[in-house]
């Protein structure tokens, strides 16, 4: 058996990928639908935890020569290799894809997905041990050696003092991992990102009873860097949802991790006006209780999340350790198998208030906290299906033995506006993901 076939997006040749040709349009129009200067704004003050200090400015300053217009994954990566950390402003035209031509393109030599299966199926393999010690040659060897070949392709690193900006109302990327990572200073508006899809999902029949199928690439992750907005983007399963994959060993197939995780020590992260849809583990705010991880993170973390729309996911909008999270003035719109919201992890405050929530009937206001570890909440004027909830209150009502304590210990200061929760569906409804800037 072959990969199975993971897009049916298909690009014609890589044979371009090595004549990177880099289009500088310092003296471009705007274009129609995007005003003039959009990707020169800057984060407004006291725009949540982002404009704390320096505040967030992006490539605003970039001169005309770091100024670039890219149509392709090639020219997108080529730009921001180029100038080093000067400030520069990349601007996204129409819908790149970033994943290659198909999972096969990415396999090495002798990788054979029904080897893989019929070598550690647990009826062979058994479930006590991880596929961690095996050879290169074996299958879990040769799996890993082509998983290095797509994260090498999909990811692409974001230098500091970086704009990245969709061009009107159809810019974004389909299966591309942002890495925005070890620096300061960067702003990503308007582009929709459709998430990666794992060609190489790694069996740990340790995890769980059960076992799982485990995958990489977030769509966009800031790993230990500071000061960054995101604004204005869609983030989605797009035409891969989790209910289209297959099916081994009794357990689902996962090819996709995060939309948008915020780990490692990372600090100052303001997101608004996003949509996160369609999705499974949508955003970790901190990725671990570990000893090690608890160094990094405990003190950073800090984030406000405003006027998003979280529609159709099952957890994490986003699941909190260590950080001082605000989110405010968002509307969360829940589907089919949703789990819940926010979720309170190891040494989190995370302050909830303005948020409006619309759950289907058999869905309870108590799911909308999950509490993972002893950790204080603030939770104020939210509003589930138009009234005037106590988050805490439902939650502890209704879920015995998580009792969640109020009071996070700290009141947010960077707030621009808030809107009456009541709001809110309507604002963020009409102005929130990509293609309305400007
Ligand atoms: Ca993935
Ligand atoms: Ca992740």
């Amino acid at each position: 058996m072959r990969t199975p076939k993971c897009h049916g997006r298909v690009i014609a040749t890589l044979v371009g990928c090595t004549a990177l040709v880099l289009a500088v349009t310092g003296t471009a129009p705007a274009q129609a639908g995007q005003r003039a200067g959009a990707e020169r704004q800057v984060l407004p003050a006291g725009d949540g935890w982002a404009a704390y200090g320096a505040g967030t400015t992006g490539g605003a300053a970039a001169d005309r020569s770091h100024v670039y217009t890219v149509t392709t994954w090639e020219q997108f990566k080529a730009a921001l290799a180029d100038g080093g950390s000067a400030p520069k402003i990349i601007r996204v035209r129409g819908t790149i894809d970033a994943d290659g031509p198909s999972c096969d393109s990415f396999a090495v030599p002798g990788y054979d997905f029904g080897a893989y299966l019929a070598k550690y199926a647990p009826e062979s393999w058994g479930r006590t041990t991880t596929l961690d010690g095996e050879p290169a040659d074996s299958p879990e060897g040769l799996r890993r050696a082509s998983a290095a070949n797509q994260d090498a392709y999909i990811k692409a690193e974001v230098p500091a003092n970086t704009t990245v900006i969709g061009v009107g109302k159809d810019a974004g990327f389909n299966g591309a991992s942002l890495q925005i990572k070890g620096v300061d200073n960067v702003i990503v508006r308007n582009l929709r990102f459709e998430s990666p899809l794992d060609c190489f999902p790694q069996w740990d029949p340790t995890d769980t009873a059960d076992g799982n199928w485990n995958s990489e690439y977030d769509s966009a992750v800031v790993y230990g860097s500071t000061h960054v907005w995101m604004d204005h983007d869609t983030f989605t399963d797009g035409d891969h949802p989790d209910s289209t994959l297959p099916y081994y060993f009794g357990r689902i197939y996962e090819q996709h991790d995060g939309e948008l995780d915020i780990v490692k020590g990372a600090d100052y992260v303001t997101a608004s006006w996003n949509v996160f849809e369609d999705h499974d583990k949508t955003i970790l705010v901190g990725n671990s209780d570990s000893a090690a991880t608890a160094a990094v993170d405990r003190g950073h973390l800090k984030v406000t999340f405003h006027h998003n729309l979280f529609r159709n996911l099952v957890e994490r909008a986003p699941r909190v350790r260590f950080g001082q999270v605000d989110s405010y003035n968002n509307h969360f719109v829940a589907g089919d198998g949703y789990s819940y919201s926010y979720g309170i992890g190891m040494e989190s405050q995370l302050v909830a208030e303005h948020n409006a929530f619309t759950l289907p009937a058999g869905a309870k206001a108590g799911s909308i906290l999950k509490k993972w570890k002893e950790a204080p909440v603030t939770a104020a004027d939210n509003y589930v299906n138009g009234r005037r909830t106590d988050l805490i209150a439902v939650h502890n009502a209704e879920v015995p033995g998580e009792t969640l304590q109020s009071g996070a210990g700290w009141t947010p200061a960077l707030r621009t506006r808030v809107d009456p929760a009541r709001a809110v569906p309507g604002l963020v409804g009409h102005r929130a993901g990509a293609g309305r800037v400007g």
